[in-house]
């Protein structure tokens, strides 16, 4: 994996985002990161198969180095207040009838004061949106994998996790605009997690580990499509009408307008006074955010350049 300086920046920049990036290794075969475990399978193997010729750009990564900046940042203050900042955790578990992995992690912060586990975000507000309405769970799985595996490493540690929080920097919003529009935004936010009584996490991240070992030799091409959800894929709706032959038309009959829902679509419809006699709702494709803007691997992934050709004919 490198940097790339596609607008030659000075050089010192590219050594600035290379020390910001610089957490970024290559796992062996059986280890895996708790990050790590979030992605789908498809996504963990083509990065560890492809990792050296991964290339980020420093504009493409611009807001996310800023952001461990800022996290390294914070981190020095807490430690400086007695926190125990960064510290590295890692268990060794079994899977696939008795295959060792290991998942290793490393902690942002805890307080042995009050308990807290704390973990540090630079995030888009809809990215907060999900989290702390619980329509995504990434966060809380993250944070309970850190605490099992403390416990798993040393259950007689003397730390007790007693509340977990993400502190969240929300980096999309325009305090400017919201405030013209009379809003009180707040780009710092506390999202406490909650402590799962079970091992519902560890066991998703394990799932997922064995799913990778099992298609660890497929080729780029027989891998599976990642899914909706790791996709953050969208989906489109139109109304069309029918030719003689009962087809649907191949251009819709509402303006060419898109439906995001199909609630939506069916609203239009309603609208627009058809009936299923003369029109009918076609789901026609959407857009896939996380491959397009934030996947690094798109660049090797044949589902992406499938998507590409076919958008653009
Ligand atoms: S480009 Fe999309 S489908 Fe391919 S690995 Fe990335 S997220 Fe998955």
């Amino acid at each position: 994996m490198s940097t790339g300086n596609r607008s030659g920046m000075p050089g010192f920049l590219v050594d600035w985002a290379e020390r910001m990036n610089g957490s970024h290794r290559k796992m062996g075969d059986y280890e895996f990161s708790v990050t790590e475990t979030l992605k789908d399978p498809t996504a963990i193997i083509l990065r560890r198969r492809h990792f050296n010729d991964i290339v980020n750009d420093l504009q493409d990564t611009a807001d996310s180095n800023a952001g461990t900046a800022v996290h390294e940042s914070i981190e020095a203050d807490l430690k400086n207040a007695g926190w125990i900042t960064e510290k590295e955790v890692s268990s060794v578990f079994k899977v696939l009838d008795g295959v060792e992995v290991e998942i290793c992690g490393r902690l942002d912060a805890y307080d042995p004061t009050t308990g807290t586990l704390l973990d540090i975000k630079n995030t888009k507000i809809a990215t907060y949106n999900k989290s702390a309405s619980g329509d995504d769970d990434d966060w809380k799985h993250q944070l309970n994998i850190y605490r099992h595996l403390l416990i798993a490493e040393d259950p007689s540690w003397f730390m007790t996790v007693d509340e977990m929080k993400i502190l969240a920097r929300i980096t999309d919003l325009s305090v400017v605009k919201e405030k013209m529009a009379g809003n009180s935004i707040d780009k710092w936010r506390l999202l406490p997690i909650e402590i799962e009584s079970g091992t519902e996490s560890i066991d998703k991240a394990l799932a997922t580990i064995a799913q990778v070992i099992s298609m660890k030799d497929l080729s780029d091409e027989a891998l599976p499509i990642c899914s909706d959800k790791y996709r953050f894929a969208t989906k489109t709706w139109k109304i069309y009408g029918f030719t003689k032959d009962g087809k649907p038309k191949a251009k819709a009959e509402n303006g060419h307008a898109s439906y995001q829902s199909l609630a939506e679509a069916e609203e239009g419809f309603k609208k627009a006074g058809f009936t299923e006699n003369d029109h009918t709702i076609k789901e026609v494709g959407g857009e896939s955010l996380r491959c397009r803007y934030y996947c690094d691997v798109k660049d090797f992934c044949p589902h992406y350049k499938k998507m590409m050709e076919a958008k653009n004919g």
